[in-house]
């Protein structure tokens, strides 16, 4: 698996792969850890303020469990390596605060026919959906345009539950566990909602676009490398 962005999401996905029983993951991530954010990143503490944080959660995933195998990526992704980065790992975890990223990886992704789970945590609200290649909904089949940088709250402006972050980054490992395993059902093709503030986690039904400029007709992509149960594809939207 490889989990790219070591902040909050990821140290807790991260986590969550290593107790889990995970061979191997990549780390990619080009910020150094700050005091700013200490709140919300399981693996980073004070003592770490200024180390790249791949190094810090390299280093502490491997005293929980020593057999485990890391790669580290000390640097943000772009355009020109994305392809590269992802292409030795069988699921790709979205775990940035960064919405173009985000599309960048959505984009990869699809492209290469890599499953992966897109997660963003904003306040008190959290989203979740995982994205099998030509078989369930991409994020540009919601937005067929990313949005821009400044189109989208950051956790500067508008905070961050430290709890929520742990939360959905764990859900993201357990989408990838599920994924590599074939147990359970993915959620792909349905947004997880999560409202911290009244403890509601709502389903929002989606299907793949056929116009969808990424993964709509005409655009071949390879099939994924896992299948999700069909029977439970389009569900009504509830609250769990
Ligand atoms: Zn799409």
């Amino acid at each position: 698996m490889l989990i790219v962005g070591v902040g909050g999401l990821g140290a807790a996905a991260a986590l969550e792969l290593a107790r889990q029983g995970a061979l191997r993951i990549g780390l990619v991530d080009g910020d150094r850890v700050e005091a700013s954010n200490l709140h919300r990143q399981l693996l980073h503490g004070p003592a770490d303020l200024g180390r790249p944080k791949v190094e810090v959660a390299a280093e502490k995933l491997r005293k929980l469990r020593p057999s485990l195998e890391i790669e580290t990526h000390a640097a943000r992704l772009t355009a020109g390596d994305v392809g590269a980065r992802i292409a030795a790992y069988g699921f790709v975890i979205d775990a940035t605060d960064h919405a173009p990223t985000k599309f960048l990886l959505n984009d990869a992704c699809v492209r290469a026919g890599k499953p992966f789970v897109y997660a963003g945590v904003v306040g008190l609200r959290g989203q979740l959906l995982t994205v099998l290649p030509r078989e369930s909904a991409c994020l540009r089949c919601l937005f067929p345009e990313a949005p821009a940088e400044d189109e989208t709250a950051s956790c500067q402006d508008a905070g961050i539950l430290g709890p929520l972050v742990g939360l959905v980054g764990a859900l993201e490992a357990r989408e990838a566990v599920k994924c590599l395993t074939g147990a359970g059902t993915p959620a792909s093709d349905r947004l997880l909602t999560i409202d911290a503030a009244s403890l509601r986690i709502r389903e929002v039904p989606l299907r793949r676009s056929l116009a969808c400029p990424l993964c709509g007709d005409g655009f071949e992509t390879p099939p994924p490398h896992c299948s999700a149960d069909t029977a439970s594809r389009h569900p009504e939207e509830t609250v769990v």
